[in-house]
């Protein structure tokens, strides 16, 4: 079995959410068709896809913030059998408390769904000009569009966390924003051209 799908079955044995086949299609073609070289993930797991990203050309190199110690250890694991070490720079720590150095073109966001608009806020300094942010999750299994689809109260709060990021993200005046329902729904945010300049 190769890598990648070595990794999708330790996702599916131990329950980690890792990206819909749909979702890092569309994300890969992205990078392939914009030349995207700089990519800063939050939210690493077990590195699946950081490793995807660098896959598509030689020329990426990606970033990547992870929490959690287990995950972490993990996606180091992955990412040196990989050989990937020079390629991929994994951060152990909270991304809203870390400080990233650098710009990118790239911002892939796949966290803590309640810390979206945070995560989204601290971010975009670190986006290049023609840069994109890319948000995973939207969809939330299909509750977003229909929240009757749980009676949890957690669940609940979150679903409406993320209604209130889309809110968000439709009124934000720097940013045009492309909702796609691919993969468990995803959005790319582009920088408005500042016409006064
Ligand atoms: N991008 C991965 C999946 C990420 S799952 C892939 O598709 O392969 C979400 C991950 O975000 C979890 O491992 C979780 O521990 C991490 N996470 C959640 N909140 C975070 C935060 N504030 N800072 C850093 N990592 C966070
Ligand atoms: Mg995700």
């Amino acid at each position: 079995m190769d890598r990648i799908s070595e990794l999708k079955q330790y996702a599916r044995e131990h329950h980690v959410p890792i990206m819909q086949d749909e979702g890092i299609t569309f994300i890969c073609d992205y990078i392939r068709k914009h030349h995207s070289k700089h990519i800063l993930e939050i939210g690493s797991a077990i590195g699946y896809s950081a490793i995807c990203f660098t896959s598509v050309s030689q020329d990426v190199v990606v970033t990547t913030i992870e929490r959690d110690d287990e995950m972490y250890q993990e996606a180091l694991k992955n990412i040196q059998k990989s050989g990937l070490e020079n390629r991929i720079t994994i951060i152990h720590g909270d991304a809203n408390e870390v400080i990233v150095e650098g710009k990118y073109d790239v911002i892939f966001i796949d966290a803590a769904k309640s810390q979206y608009q945070k995560f989204f806020e601290k971010y975009q300094e670190n986006l290049k000009a023609e840069g994109v942010v890319i948000t995973d999750n939207l969809s939330f299994h299909g509750m977003v569009e229909d929240i009757s689809l749980t009676h949890n109260r957690n669940t609940r709060q979150l679903v409406r966390k993320i209604q209130s990021y889309i809110e968000f993200l439709k009124q934000n005046e720097q940013f045009d924003t492309t909702f796609y329902s691919l993969g468990d729904g995803i959005s790319v945010s582009k920088r408005k051209i500042d016409e006064k300049n």
